[in-house]
């Protein structure tokens, strides 16, 4: 029996590059002959031609299968329904816009069929090709995270990557509904052979990411990851305690020794009422964001939808 790799694309208004990744991934395919292929398009609620092209490609060839949004969930969502729908012995999430060369394949496959790793990860080496302040802000985030956080985040790890059943068991077997998946990758560990791999240009069309989408994915991460903000409430709420001990010694010696209590200006006064008010609301805003994804989890909603689909599982 030949092994089978499930290649994973999430895609969301991708109908520009989809015909030149169908035909770069296709050739690979054909290059690693000794696998079964399965190509899995995950459709996130595109607007344009993405599900008529996709339809497409599995109307001349079996092994392409889709999921098709209802909406659009975004590619965490999008790269769960792969997980949860494909077939293969191995899984690989690959981006539609080819960012990710497609030409890594035979070799990642090689190290977790053949080399006893359980992933094959690439890992950037460079963020050639980026908005200079995407690049500024990202590589802060992993600064941040990795400073109060358990889990360890690799900066260049890339979503691109190969993986073999038990790990793609682990990963469903995380469900948590906010899925921030390069921590999940990281906590999940395993074996992981990583490869270099250099940022392609995108072959045609825009990136999908705002600055508020990405501001959006970096609070998950920490959030997700670490529960040490709620942790600053408490120690700011010692530091002023104390400052108010000391304060009131002040007064009470100054009362003893001058016979009078400080008179504060009421400038003085407006300052201190002002920086008190907000560090409460600060304090208050870290418990609200992890009440919001608390009260997220508790619903527990689905994490997608399907409208369309020629998956069997
Ligand atoms: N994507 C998706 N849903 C979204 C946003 C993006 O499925 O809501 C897909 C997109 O089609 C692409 C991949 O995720 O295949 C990476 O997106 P993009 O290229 O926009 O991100 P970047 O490479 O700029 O980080
Ligand atoms: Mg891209």
């Amino acid at each position: 029996m030949m092994k089978k790799l499930s290649v994973i694309v999430p895609c969301y208004n991708e109908e520009a590059v989809l015909p030149a990744f169908y035909d770069e991934i296709t050739q690979v395919a054909a290059g690693c002959s000794n696998y079964e292929f399965e190509f899995l398009f995950v459709n996130d609620g595109s607007k344009d031609n993405t599900q008529n092209i996709v339809e497409s490609f599995a109307k001349k060839d079996a092994r392409v299968k889709f999921i098709s949004f209802s909406r659009n969930f975004g590619k965490e969502a999008g790269m769960l329904a792969g997980l949860e729908h494909c077939t293969g012995d191995f899984a690989c999430f690959i981006d539609a816009d080819l960012q990710h060369s497609p030409d890594l394949i035979p070799e990642m496959l090689k190290a977790v069929d053949e080399e006893n790793y359980d992933v094959a990860a690439c890992r950037r080496v460079d963020r050639k090709g980026e908005q200079k302040f995407k690049s500024m802000l990202s590589g802060a985030f992993y600064k941040v995270v990795n400073r109060i956080s358990e889990t360890y985040i690799d900066d260049g790890a890339q979503d691109y990557r190969i993986m073999n059943r038990n790990v793609i068991d682990s990963i469903l077997s995380m469900q948590e509904n906010i899925r921030f998946t390069k921590g999940i990758f990281s906590w999940v560990g395993f074996n992981v052979k990583w490869f270099p791999h250099e940022n392609r240009e995108r072959a045609a069309g825009d990136t999908k990411w705002s600055v508020r989408k990405l501001f959006k994915y970096a609070m998950d991460g920490i959030i997700g990851y670490t529960s040490s903000p709620l942790r600053i409430p408490l120690y700011l709420g010692f530091i002023l305690l104390l400052l108010s001990g000391i304060y009131a010694l002040g007064v009470v010696i100054r009362l003893i020794v001058a016979g009078h209590v400080f008179s504060l200006t009421s400038g003085a006064i407006l300052f201190a009422v002002m920086v008190v008010g907000g560090l409460i609301l600060v304090s208050l805003g870290i418990v609200g964001e992890y009440l919001a994804r608390i009260y997220t989890e508790v619903k527990d909603r689905p994490k997608y939808l399907i409208a369309k689909t020629n998956c069997d599982k």
